[in-house]
């Protein structure tokens, strides 16, 4: 278990600036199993458990870090670190957005998008998400709008469906028919603008786009559009 001086944990979670956590600190309004903790200097064990065993103000501490949440992404934010729009990171409480290491997206929605997107400050954990060979499935509920003309499906599931401007057909595409304007598409690889593309390739046009699954983990139902959660151990396996 990775140990931290107290006084940087707090600043790298966003509490402050480290005179500012100092001061927190030595004002005894940091608390651990019941007692104020007044050293700064104190190393302290990193681990999930600080949420229940530490407050600051009175509040628990937020989560250490090896962080992921899913968040229900609404239609109209980037998913960008820098855009001019309205950023995804903008959802996240303010502290949040001021840790390091930093909070970002395992891969990207557009922004005219919406559903389940995942966020972690663990670098390995989003390599083996987004990493070509990890071959995660993703589901998407596509909104068309044209009706299928019937060759669909199994032009998807031939893996020879070629984008305008790539070198590669795409990987075998899964599609369930809801009805002749509403699919399922489950992804083995996310190239840029795929779902869009593919759809564009096969002589329609996707009007809506929403991502409902990423490998076994669904959106909940009760997640609504903004808001998020932290992922559990259970809810990691999932992924995977
Ligand atoms: N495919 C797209 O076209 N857009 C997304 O956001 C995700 C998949």
């Amino acid at each position: 278990i990775p140990t931290a001086r107290l006084d940087k944990l707090l600043a790298n979670l966003g509490y402050g600036s480290r005179r500012e956590v100092q001061a927190l600190i030595e004002g005894g309004r940091v608390i651990l199993d019941g007692e104020a903790e007044t050293d700064p200097a104190q190393r302290i064990y990193v681990k999930a458990d600080l949420v229940s065993r530490m407050t600051v103000d009175g509040a628990p501490l937020d989560p250490p870090p090896g962080l992921i949440l899913m968040l229900n992404k609404p239609l109209g934010v980037t998913c960008s670190q820098k855009d001019a729009g309205p950023l995804i990171y903008g959802l996240l409480p303010e502290r949040w957005r001021r840790r390091d290491p930093a909070l970002s997206t395992v891969g990207r929605l557009d922004k005219e998008t919406s559903g389940l997107i995942l966020l972690t400050d663990d670098g390995a954990l989003l390599h083996r998400i987004i990493a070509p060979k990890s071959h995660v499935p993703k589901r998407y509920h596509v909104r068309l709008a044209r009706p299928l003309a019937g060759n669909e499906g199994a032009a998807l599931a031939s893996g020879t469906l070629m984008l305008e401007g790539e070198e590669k057909p795409l990987l075998p595409v899964a599609m369930e028919t809801v009805t002749p304007t509403e699919v399922f598409v489950t992804l083995n690889e996310g190239r840029y603008h795929q779902v869009r593309r593919m759809f564009a390739a096969l002589g329609n046009h996707v009007d809506a786009l929403h991502r409902d699954r990423v490998g076994g983990l669904d959106l909940p139902a009760d997640l609504e559009p903004g808001a998020f959660r932290i992922l559990d151990e259970a809810g990691i396996a999932r992924i995977f």
